[in-house]
């Protein structure tokens, strides 16, 4: 292990979580504190937030060397932690994530919170791009006798997504492979959804190299400026929305006057733009015209 022992004091819980935490700020990881917390309380089966009851406890040396090494995954190889304990809650559900698929953000919950807004009841909606399934069983469970169809051209994809449809119990959400609408043949959809992949090439150079090196590279760049999956959905998805139905997007925070302008080229009316909490744009919707 690549940290110094005489560096990380283990005679109890508490100087360990220390020295730990100490240790991941050292290899620039960020929120060290509540990632340290994370290890220790999925590895000791504690819970997190009465950690602090057990700060005396002396550990052995398996749960040392279980410890040691998950925070050397994480600082060295900048493994996401989620991927170390195959879990990521997204809007108050725990979802089992992989390698094969992209963590759900919290910023996707905003997402998430416009569609539940413009929905209603039996609402028939598409996820496209579903990946671990975040949206489209979210979307399932809060919105009263929906049905959804979820689509990804990825077929490791395809099987988280079921595995959380099965871990959820969402019945009413259905995975099929897609690239893009090539295999969607139901066109009466009252809401059509995606969270694409929507970096672009020159944002990689921009953010160095740790940033997503575990995440499956399809999950997150795309062509044409980050811009080529907007265009192509936004093109093709009028012929499978309802009158008056709605298209609704995750976007890049640089990106809004790009889809606006794509939006507005393919007629669609009503378009609305908003922000993240941290005041970046972050979601798109709009209407298919009532014709
Ligand atoms: N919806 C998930 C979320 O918000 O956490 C995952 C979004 S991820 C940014 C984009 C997803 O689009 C990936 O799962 C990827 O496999 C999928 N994807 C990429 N190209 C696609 C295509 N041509 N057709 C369908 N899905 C595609
Ligand atoms: N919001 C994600 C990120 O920047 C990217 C997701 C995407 O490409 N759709 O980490």
């Amino acid at each position: 292990l690549s940290y110094d022992k005489d560096e990380i004091k283990e005679d109890n819980l508490k100087s360990f979580l220390d020295s730990s935490i100490v240790y991941l700020n050292k290899h620039n990881i960020k929120e060290a504190r509540l990632i340290s917390e994370l290890v220790f309380s999925k590895i000791l089966n504690i819970n997190q937030m009465m950690l602090f009851l057990e700060y005396s406890r002396k550990l052995n040396e398996d749960e040392i060397a279980k410890i040691r090494n998950s925070l050397k995954k994480i600082a060295i190889d900048k493994l996401p932690y989620q991927y170390i304990f195959n879990e990521q809650n997204f809007y108050g559900r725990n979802f089992f994530v992989d390698k094969s698929v992209l963590i759900p953000r919290y910023d996707t919950e905003n997402l998430v919170e416009k569609v539940i807004e413009i929905s209603k009841e039996k609402d028939i909606i598409l996820d496209i791009g579903t990946g671990s399934g975040a949206i489209a069983i979210t979307l399932a469970i809060e919105i009263k006798d929906s049905k959804v169809l979820a689509i990804d051209i990825s077929d490791a994809a395809i099987n988280i997504a079921n595995k959380n449809i099965e871990l959820l119990n969402a019945k009413n959400v259905k995975v099929i492979k897609s690239d893009l609408f090539q295999n969607v043949s139901y066109n009466k959809f009252n809401i059509i959804v995606s969270n694409p992949p929507y970096i672009s090439n020159n944002e990689i150079v921009e953010m160095g190299l740790d940033t997503y090196i575990h995440e499956p590279h399809e999950a997150l760049f795309a062509e044409s400026n980050g811009l080529y999956f907007y265009y192509e959905i936004a093109k093709k998805a009028k012929d499978y929305l309802l009158p008056g139905g709605y298209l609704a997007f995750e976007i890049g925070y640089k990106q809004k006057n790009a889809i606006n302008k794509i939006l507005e080229e393919f007629s669609y009316v009503d378009i609305k733009n908003y922000k993240d909490l941290n005041g970046l744009d972050r979601v798109i919707i709009a209407r298919k015209d009532i014709n």
